[in-house]
């Protein structure tokens, strides 16, 4: 046993990350693709009117676009953008930090790295050798790197998965916490942080469900005794 370099809980060796942060990781990379088609719909400034209109007030006329979602997009972007002026500012942009890990990862896979594509910007390479990257000395710094770009692309498009609560308790903790998000892989547990496969799941379900039903009925007809 090793510790996750991530959440420092035990990971089974030689692997770096936990089952569950490398399920985060697969779940951020699936996300990231989705999310830049809607990064783009929201490049042009009319997309949040509650910017106003006109730029009052300043000495120069204000970019067409979004300054704020052109960082995120980066030069990489399909297009004409270009950083030749100099203009970005902030963090790097999410092509670029894609870009450095696949550059990462393609050097010690002694691969040789594929241009890119600005529509999945390597995500899906990156995915594919998910089993190499949670052995890796570097997912630490990776995930670090992909919660900030995430995080960032959220804000801006104000699109989060969703998690649908599971009915069933959870089989370790017996908490009702267990839940699937969205591009994520496992049914986990928020309690205990338990992962199960959704075919573990429903079979978990038809074998607790049918007891915790008949539970509730007693109960409700207890009540109903009570109360009258
Ligand atoms: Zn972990
Ligand atoms: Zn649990």
């Amino acid at each position: 046993m090793s510790l996750c370099l991530i959440c420092t809980h035990p990971a089974q060796q030689p692997r770096t990350a936990c089952v569950r942060c490398g399920d985060r990781l697969r779940g951020w990379l699936a996300e990231i693709p989705r999310q830049l088609v809607l990064l783009a719909a929201s490049l042009e400034l009319g997309s949040r009117p509650a910017q106003g209109y006109g730029g009052a007030g300043r000495a120069h006329s204000p970019l067409p676009v979004r300054g704020d979602v052109l960082n995120l997009l980066g030069p990489a972007a399909a297009g004409t953008v270009r950083d030749t002026a100099r203009d970005q500012t902030g963090p790097a942009p999410v092509h670029a930090t894609l870009h450095a890990w696949a550059d990462q990862l393609a050097e010690d896979l002694g691969h040789r790295l594929a241009p890119i594509n600005p529509r999945a910007p390597y995500a899906d390479y990156l995915a594919r050798h998910l089993d190499h990257i949670v052995r890796s000395p570097w997912v630490a710094l990776l995930h670090a790197e992909l919660a900030d770009v995430v995080r960032r692309i959220r804000a801006i498009t104000s699109t989060e998965p969703r998690r649908r609560a599971m009915d069933a308790p959870c089989p370790s903790c017996t908490a009702f916490a267990l839940g699937h998000t969205d591009w994520q892989t496992y049914v986990d547990c928020e309690a205990c942080g338990l992962l199960l496969t959704p075919a573990e799941y429903a079979e978990h379900r038809v074998r607790v469900m049918p007891a915790l039903v008949e539970i509730g009925i007693l109960m409700v007809a207890a009540q109903h005794r009570e109360a009258s």
